[in-house]
């Protein structure tokens, strides 16, 4: 196993804009990482350039305590599992697992034991005969996965892998990939731009725009205290709203209400300024179900709903206030007044030249 350190990575395609530009990252041995971010955003080709099939424009990969940058791939010793898993159609199960060992001359008897305690991890002992074509999408995955085992690499580098899948496999594999992961414990980096994988998956997720690393944390803390608008407006689902807002004394103008000022923020310091105030919708409550659980009310303003959503376990409500602008509420119950007690608006700096948006955007 081994932890992964990039300092100041740099990839360039000729002479064109950087796609990754400068990115600076520490994975733990053992930590399970998850590149994330839009389509473009370098992600893969970050991912190419720890497994050695990329070229390093500038900066270190360093590998083990190695740097590898002039390394080959068969010299680094990880293991990548591919969107396409990468099978070979004419091999059985046992032989696509088996295939890294028959590589390096292992003996039958070593080979035998290796596939079979793999096979055994990931439940396919029942179909090493079969070729392929003969599995569903998610055996194919962990077929995929048990040759990256065999091989007892030093990392596990994953690249997209469930977006072959349907909506309710790719549950399923993104369980079994984060149980084997912790009962491994090997290293692994995950690139997905689908962002539940990444919030469930992650013992930290690196969020990339443009090529730039905009934040890497805990699935948590990038949800609790996004860095700038783009984090906080790419993490959560349904994603948070932002109002334009304003600091008046104690008080944050919004367009249809004026809230008290949360705490920890300084209103000197923001008064004047065009502000965002970002509000996730589940920060919004219904106040008919407020008062009839007998709460404390809060901040109380009317809204009028135009639209609801009911999903069985939550329920939208969205609310017009500047056409075509809205808000979206996650609500308990519906009624014509939502309350914003528990909203907790997180104000976040989006117009200010100063603010860190503006430095992390390439010009
Ligand atoms: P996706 O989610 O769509 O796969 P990504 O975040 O993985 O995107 P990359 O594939 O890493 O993005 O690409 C980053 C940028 O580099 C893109 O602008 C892409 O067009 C460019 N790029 C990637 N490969 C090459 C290449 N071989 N030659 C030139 N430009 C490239």
């Amino acid at each position: 196993m081994a932890a992964i350190e990039m300092k100041n990575i740099v990839k360039r395609y000729g002479d064109g804009f950087p796609a990754v530009n400068d990115i600076s990252l520490d994975i733990a041995d053992g930590e399970f990482m998850i590149l994330v971010g839009p389509s473009g955003c370098g992600k893969s080709t970050l991912l190419r350039m720890i497994v050695g099939l990329e070229d390093i424009t500038s900066g270190d990969m360093v590998i083990g305590g190695e740097r590898v940058n002039d390394k080959a791939p068969r010299e680094r010793n990880l293991a990548m599992v591919f969107q396409n898993y990468a099978l070979y159609p004419h091999l059985t199960v046992y032989e696509n697992i088996a295939f890294p060992l028959r590589l390096a001359k292992m003996s039958d008897a070593d080979v035998s034991s290796k596939v079979e305690n793999a096979a055994e991890l990931l439940e396919l002992n029942e179909h090493l005969q079969r070729k392929p074509s003969q599995l569903s999408g998610g055996q194919r995955q962990r077929v995929a996965m048990g040759r990256a085992i065999v091989r007892e690499a030093s990392a596990f580098l994953f690249d997209e892998p469930l977006s072959n899948l349907d909506a309710k496999l790719r549950g399923q594999m993104r369980t079994e990939i984060s149980r084997l992961q912790r009962r491994l414990g090997t290293t692994t980096v995950y690139v997905t731009h689908d962002q539940t994988e990444a919030m469930t998956l992650g013992d930290r997720v690196a969020v990339l725009r443009k090529g730039i690393l905009q934040q890497c944390a805990s699935p948590r803390e990038l949800y609790e205290q996004p860095v700038n608008l783009f984090v906080a407006g790419f993490i959560g689902a349904p994603p948070m709203n932002f109002l334009p807002a304003s600091v008046e004394g104690n008080e944050v103008k919004l367009p249809f209400t004026t809230v008290p000022l949360p705490a920890g923020l300084d209103a000197s310091e923001l008064s004047g300024q065009l502000l965002v105030a970002g509000i996730r919708p589940e920060h919004f409550e219904d106040a008919e179900y407020v008062e009839a659980a007998k709460q404390p009310r809060g901040h109380t303003f009317e809204a009028t709903v135009d639209v609801t959503e009911w999903l069985g376990n939550e329920q939208y409500a969205y609310v017009p206030y500047e056409s075509p602008a809205e808000i979206r509420a996650q609500v308990d119950s519906l009624a014509q007044e939502l309350d914003m007690e528990a909203m907790r608006p997180q104000l976040i700096i989006s117009l200010d030249p100063a603010s860190r948006i503006r430095e992390g955007e390439p010009a």
